[in-house]
Formats: structure tokens, sequence, C-alpha cells
């Protein structure tokens, strides 16, 4: 490390850094770095690297040896440019000291505002500003900052003397205390913090800046910033970045103010500058939400009803310079922009730029927009929305025709609904999340402490703050529906109760929150599908022109098929029929098949499935028209579906004229101790053929009337699941293809069809260059051949496995993304083994992975030739698909 540069400096139209240095300089050094070499107007300072933070960690939380003197040759060139020196008491200048990540983590850390204010500078300030109260103003928030955030002292002291002090003096608003007011609770607040601390608030402004700078790196490590990373996937080691910048304030009276704005809404994605700011308010009172902020543009003023005078009206010039700012980042970003920015005395500073979290709806339309204003290209566009985030698109809304019994209305500040029942901590909501149950989390306002409660409520409803709150932030970012500042709403912790006039709820009703129109409703109310615009159709389309994967899906009901095609499934990967017979009214007949004693009552219930499942599979030929559907011989896991209650054995004892006591022992018999490795897939065909026999004349039966009737071939892939090697599948393969030739005699029909098998056990991977001799197609199903490889039941995994990803034994839950190193080296010997034997076999994946964009990607890279998952993740699986195509040419071209 020796010879490294720690500190890179920005300021007066140039800088020593850039954009493209998020990893050395977090993400808003780079910003700030950039935004001055653009000559926009950006207050000086420097950027303390990600490497020091790395250092600090490393060396027992100490600095480098000449980061001090590299410290004090920036601050001199900041001295240069503002005119002020830290420190000098005639002529100080005052410091903000901030975090920033290489990733956003907004909230997650510390900053400190105001640095370099004491007993003696605050009387400079006084004197330069013209405004004393200003002064003293900026001193109290200083040692309430950083008394909070360096010396580790409960704020809540300090507004407790705030408010015993209003109170005694008659005052109700901060804005009503003077100057005097104000020096006097700067010497209650250093009382505070010697009795807390047994020593005096620092005086010295080097103490000051480095304890602050020390503050900001520990702050890596709270818990919220972990727990931030663990549900974002950023890693540790990146550590963060300290941005020490020369303060410009808002608070200097009317003609100053804070604001953050978004170069397009960030909800809707539409084209139009958005966002809020307050007049005379510092730097984190709009995030915070204290005081309700103003609307930037006269537009949105309008339409939101405020009664407070918009920017563009109140501040006109300073709103001109924001516009011609703005225009300048988004198109050299190339992105939608959100911005911090604040007005002092008339002029406008840019404190922050990155590109802006967005919904999936807006990111969308952003992406789609750009690209046709040709600032990005259509891959570009593609690259840029996270498949995983269309689930946002994909989830309900609130039916219309449903009755809206609305007890309030507050802001729409993340779209979508949610229903759930109403809990007031973030610890009951991931209880309840635990335990199955669905809630709403109902606060006054979000901190970075409620993120696993957010994360746990279907949706998040506030009472105080506006739309870049950071309820309204965080909840637009997890694709939950908000509802923030619905003002009206008395929240009573200690009851757990939350009343409106005179209605009163509690802990356990349901509500109903309408996050994109700021709707509380109440009960629990009717959702329907949602709706996809046209930019989806778009940008699905250009994804669909690069991607090599084909996309099925898992589909067995007709409405599944259906939905599936809307969504562009280009067939059905996974039948499982199995999933035919769980309604009420059929899994009669499934039971008498699978506890009858012998041959004869196996019969008699299979000639009661027949006509049922040769019309499913009718309906989905006909819904599929042309497409290929691959349908699985039956694969139930016992357990599934055995009788319980004495009525069901009751019922399926008389179906098989047999006594209950008969049934019962017969279940007894049946019981296995571990289903899942039981009696289960070609076992099942393999000791009764005639339960396969009649899946495949059910199946061909249904191909010939659905050819006719349609007029567009039928081609059926029938597949044998969980088969350990070739003698398995052969076995039940020749029955499949002697019932064909049978149906085709009896039809007179030409009937085309292929013959495949999952691959799911290791053997089957094993012996796949064997099985592919017949085997026309494998489909990996690699639930199972997650359980069989890690030994990890499916069924019960869920008691243990959370230790194993907390403790990072496991990088992610196998079930959801391919174990690469163990699933997915077995998938390619699988796929290699085939293809030996067979060129051109045809290869999918029908487990749960087929949905996920990791594994997406990595059936791309094995190159299998279609993934299927259920009908709801088919976008999902399209775009991930396209990604991979696009990220394999990037890295050819290196
Ligand atoms: C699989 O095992 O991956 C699979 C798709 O089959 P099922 O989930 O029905 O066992
Ligand atoms: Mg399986």
């Amino acid at each position: 490390m020796a010879g490294a540069k720690w500190v890179y400096t920005f300021g007066d139209g140039k800088a020593e850094g850039e954009a493209g240095m998020k990893n050395l300089l977090g993400g808003k050094g780079a910003n700030l770095a950039e935004m001055s070499n653009l000559g926009l107007p950006v207050p000086p300072g420097f950027t303390i690297t990600t490497e020091v933070c790395t250092y600090y960690y490393d060396n027992g939380k100490s600095f480098p040896a000449d980061l001090d003197a590299t410290v004090k040759a920036a601050l001199a060139g900041m001295a240069k440019l503002t005119g002020k020196t830290f420190g000098d008491p005639a002529n100080p200048l005052l410091v903000s000291v901030r975090s920033g990540a290489r990733a956003s983590m907004p909230g997650m850390m510390d900053t400190v505002l105001n640095l370099g204010l004491n007993d003696v500078t605050v009387a400079a300030v006084a004197t330069a500003s013209g405004d004393a109260r200003f002064a003293w103003d900026s001193y109290r928030r200083f040692i309430t900052m950083y008394s909070n955030v360096v010396l580790d002292i409960d704020h809540g002291h300090f507004e407790e003397a705030l408010e015993d002090y209003k109170e005694r003096k008659g005052l109700h608003l901060d804005t009503e205390l003077s100057a005097d007011d104000w020096k006097l609770l700067v010497g209650k607040y250093k009382d505070i913090v010697r009795k807390e601390l047994g020593k005096d608030f620092p005086q010295d402004p080097q103490e000051q800046l480095w304890g602050a700078v020390g503050a900001v790196f520990s702050s890596w490590m709270n818990a919220r910033a972990i727990k931030y990373r663990e549900l974002n996937s950023i890693p540790a080691s990146w550590g963060t970045a300290v941005n020490v910048q020369s303060m410009v304030f808002g608070n200097m009276g009317e003609t100053s103010a804070t604001g953050v704005a978004f170069t397009r809404n960030p909800s809707t994605g539409e084209n139009a500058l958005y966002g809020e700011f307050l007049i005379n308010a510092q730097g984190e009172d709009v995030v915070a939400g204290i005081r309700t902020p103003q609307d930037i543009t006269e537009a949105a003023k309008i339409e939101a009803g405020s009664d407070k005078p918009s920017m563009e009206k109140a501040m006109p010039e300073a709103y001109a310079e924001l516009c011609r700012i703005y225009g300048i980042l988004e198109k050299h970003y190339r992105d939608m922009q959100d911005m911090e920015f604040t007005i002092q005395e008339g002029k406008l500073w840019m404190l922050q730029t990155r590109s802006g979290k967005r919904t999936a709806k807006a990111a969308l339309k952003i992406a789609v927009e750009l690209a046709q204003e040709g600032l990005i290209s259509e891959s570009e566009a593609v690259g840029r929305i996270e498949p995983g985030a269309l689930d946002q698109l994909l989830h309900p809304t609130i039916d219309p025709k449903a009755e809206r019994r609305v007890l309030t209305i507050g802001l729409p500040a993340s779209p979508g609904a949610a229903a759930g029942e109403i809990v007031f901590n973030s610890d009951e909501a991931e209880a309840a999340k635990k335990a199955g149950r669905k809630v709403i989390l109902v606060r006054v306002e979000t901190s970075p402490e409620d993120i696993h409660g957010m994360h746990a409520a279907e949706g998040i409803l506030t009472t105080r703050g506006g739309m870049t709150s950071h309820a309204a932030v965080v909840a637009r970012g997890m694709g939950k529906p908000c509802v923030s500042g619905a003002g009206q709403i008395r929240v009573d912790y200690a009851k757990g109760t939350l009343s409106v006039g005179p209605t009163t709820l509690k802990a356990g009703d349901f509500i109903t929150i309408d996050g994109s129109v700021g709707q509380v409703l109440l009960g629990e109310v009717k959702m329907q599908k949602p709706e996809l615009s046209g930019e989806f159709g778009i940008l699905m389309g250009w994804a669909d022109k690069v991607r090599h994967l084909r996309v099925r899906a898992n589909a067995e009901t007709p409405e599944d098929a259906r939905t599936a095609r809307d969504f562009g499934a280009e067939g059905i990967g996974l039948c499982r029929t199995e999933h035919m017979f769980f309604d009420e009214d059929r899994i009669q007949p499934m039971r008498e098949m699978i506890l009858a004693g012998d041959d004869k009552g196996r019969r008699s219930a299979l000639a009661k499935l027949l006509p049922m499942q040769r019309q499913d599979f009718v309906s989905l030929f006909t819904i599929m028209q042309g497409l290929p559907v691959t349908i699985r011989l039956l694969d139930p896991p016992l357990h599934e579906f055995l009788p319980h209650t004495e009525a069901e054995i009751a019922v399926v004892a008389r179906a098989l004229g047999v006594t209950a006591e008969q049934l019962r022992h017969r279940a007894a018999e049946l019981h296995e101790f571990n289903p899942m490795l039981g009696f289960r897939g070609c076992r099942l065909a393999i000791a009764y053929p005639e339960i396969a026999e009649m899946q495949a004349r059910a199946i061909f039966e249904a191909a010939v009337k659905a050819a006719k009737e349609t007029g567009k071939p039928v081609i059926p892939e029938v597949m044998v699941p969980l088969v350990m090697g070739v003698p398995e599948f052969d076995l039940v393969k020749s029955r499949i293809d002697a019932m064909a030739e049978a149906v085709k005699k009896e039809t007179g029909a030409e009937l085309s069809y292929q013959v495949g098998t999952m691959i799911e056990l290791p053997r089957a991977c094993l012996r796949a260059q064997e099985i592919a001799k017949t085997a026309e197609f494998f489909s990996f199903g690699t639930n199972d051949l997650t359980q069989t490889a890690l030994g990890i039941s499916r069924d019960d995994a869920g008691s243990f496995l959370g230790s194993y990803t907390a403790r990072g034994i496991l990088a992610s839950d196998p079930f959801i993304t391919i174990d690469r190193d163990g699933v997915g080296e077995l998938v390619k010997i699988g796929v290699e083994r085939g293809r030996k034997s067979r060129p051109d076999i045809k290869l999918g994946i029908c487990g749960e992975h087929g949905g996920d964009p990791a594994s997406v990607g990595f059936c791309h890279e094995v190159g299998l030739d279609y993934v299927s998952c259920s009908p709801f993740r088919v976008p999902i699986a399209r775009l991930a698909a396209a990604q991979a195509a696009l990220g394999e040419v990037k890295a050819k071209e290196g």
C-alpha cells in the first residue's frame, strides 16, 4: 500500500477522480468528481478512498500514516477555492462528512454536517453571515449530529432538552426560537455531552474531523448496514469512501433551500422533472420527512393540489439552473438521475447525482424511451432491467369492481396493492411472516432499522414523510406497495391501535393499501391480475431478438397454459400429471388407484382417470396450438395423496369395495419413511405398467383429437420421471411405444411423438450417454437433483438451510439458485454425455431454477435449448436469457 493515493480532490471545474472510479471513490465521490469535471457547481472537497476503509479494518481501526498530511493538503486546497480556512477562528471553513459506498445504501451509514463549528468559530459564522440565529442553530444541529454519530450519545437527550425549553418558554415551532434561545440550548447540549461522556464536546476542528471520518468508516459495520448488504448482496469487503465537502447552507433564510429531484418520475417513468424541496432547511430535512416538502414543478404542485408554492414559482432562477443541469446530467450519464441540491442565498449547488432507484414500471418506460430517444441502444435497454424486478409488474392490483371502503388517503409512494393484518413493528412483521401470515407494516415513519420488517411485510403504510422519505424510497426499491404520509392516521404504538376520526383498528385487523393511488382501505379487498404496459411488450421483443435459450412453462391447468402463452411461453416444458388430480373432485379416483390392493381395483380406478386425462390433454394441446408440450408420467410422492381424515378414508373404501379398516391397513402398508426417495417416479410405472399405459393412451388419443380439431399437428413429448439408468427408461418406453402403435391402429391417424426423460438423479447424469441412445430429450429436474446431490430433503430444508446461508456455507438457497459447483457440475456431465450419443438431443430444465435469473444464466452457459418455469416467471426467464446472451457477447468483445 506504500505510495497509495488515499485522497482525491474535486471542485472549481476539475477533479482528480471521475465517474468510472466508483470502486475506489464510492458512488457519491465518483459522481461529485464527474460533476466537477463537467463544470457544474459543486462545493469543493475531497474523497478519502475505500482503500482507506479496508486499511482501517485491517489495522485495528487506525489510519495510514501519511493520510493526515494528505488531508491537510486537501483542506488547504479547499481554503484556496472557498477563501475560508478549516479551523480558522476568524474565517472558518465548515465541512460535511458523508459516507459513499460503491453501491448506494440510502440512509444506512452516518453523516455529519456543519463540522468545524465550536465556541469560537460560531461567532465568526454569525458575523460573516450577519445572522446569529443561523449560526447558533447550525452549531446546535452539529452538536446533536456529532454527539449521536461520533460520540454515541442518544439524540433523544437533545430532543428532550429542546422540547422542555420550548414548553417553558411557551414556544411551539423551532422557527420561533431566537439566536439567544439557540445559544442557551447549545450550553445545555454541551452539558448533556459532559454528563454522558464525562468530558467536554470536542472544540478542536481537527479532532472533530478525524472523529467523524472514523465514525463514517465504522458505520460500514453497523447492524443496519450489514443487514442492507445482506439483502442486496453487497460484499462487506467493498468498504465505503468518505466525502469531506465544504458546507453550503439551505437554511440561510427564504432565499435558501434544499431538495431532491429525479430527472424522470421514479414511480411511473414519466419524462418530467420530479422532486421535492424545502425552503430554509438543511440537507437531511427532506429525506427525513420531518417537514412536508413542496413540489418542484408547478405542474406537480397543481396535480397534487398543494397550497405551497412550487420551486418553479418561488425560486424561478434556481429552478431554471436546475433544469439546465439536469438536462446535462441525464445526457451525460445516459440514465435517469437522482440528484440532491442546495440553494444558498439564491445560488444552486449540486451535492449528489446518481442513477435513480425506480419501480419496475418506471425502469421499463425509461429504458425503452431512452433507447427510442437514441441515448442508449436496444441491447442496453434490455440489459438495464433487472429480470427479478419484473415481478413488480406481474403482481396484483385492486379489482376495479371491488368495493373500496376508503379509510384515508396518503401519498402513492410505491405502486401495487397489498392486503394483510396490521402490525406496528418490524420484529412482529418478521415473526408473522415466518408464521405464514400476511401483514401490512404500519409506522409513523420508517427508519433503516425497519428494513427487515419492510422486507417481511406485504406493504408499508406510514403516517408521516413525503415521496422521498425513507419508507417511500426503500419500498420502491423492494417493489413493495407503500402509502406514505397518511397524516390523518393517529398511531398509538403502546395500545397497538391506529385511528382515523372515529374509526379505530387494532393490530391483527385487515387493511389493504393501494400504493398506486395512496389509498388505505378497510378489510381485505379483492385483487386482480396485472396488465402490462406497451413498453413491456417492446422491451420483451428486444429481449427475444437476442436470446438463444427458449422459454417454456411448467403448466397443467388450462388457465396456467393460457397465462403462460400470454407471457410468451414457447411451449410447455413440464406438465405434472399428478397435479391434475389435486382438486377436491378429482383426487378421489387417484386415491383409489394408489390404494387399490390388486390389479382389478387399480384398473377400475384407471378407467375413471382416463377420460379426465384425455380431456385435460386435449385442452392443453388446443391452447398451446403447434407449440411443444411435454407431459410427464405420474410422479406422485405417495404421502401427498393418501387420505387423512376418517371421512376421506370412508369414501375411498366405499369406492374400492373394502372396509375402512382394510383401507387403513393398506394405507399403513404404503406408509413410507422417506416418500421423496420412495415409491414414486418411474418406479410406479415399473411396478404397475398399466398406469403408464393409461396415461400414454390418454396422451395419444388427445393428440389425435386435438390435431383433428385444430388442424395443427400435435407432437407430444412423453417424459419419464426419476430414472436412474437405461433399464428403467427402456422398459417404460416400450410400453409407451406399444400404446402409440395401438392408438395409431385404432384411430388410423398418423402419430408423431417423442419419448424422453427427466434427469433428476445423480446416477442419471452419470449414465446420460447410455440413456440418450433411446431417450430423445432430457429435461433436468433440478429440484430433485438438488435434493439428491446435496442430500438435503426438499421438504425439510427449511429448518436448517437458513443457518447455512447465513454462515455463508452455501452462497444462496440451492433450491432457488442452482448450486453451480455441485448440481451444476452434474448437469454439465449430463449434457456432455447425452450429446455424445445423440448430438441433437433436446435439452431443457424444468426445476424451479428455470425461472431464477442467475440459474437461467447458468443454463445459457451450459448450452441448454430451453428453460421451463412457472407461468408468471416466463417474462423473467426471457429477459434473463437475453441478458445472458448479451453478457456473452460483451465478454467476447473483451
Ligand atoms: C424436479 O425435480 O426438478 C422437477 C421439476 O420435478 P418435481 O418438482 O415435480 O419433482
Ligand atoms: Mg422431480
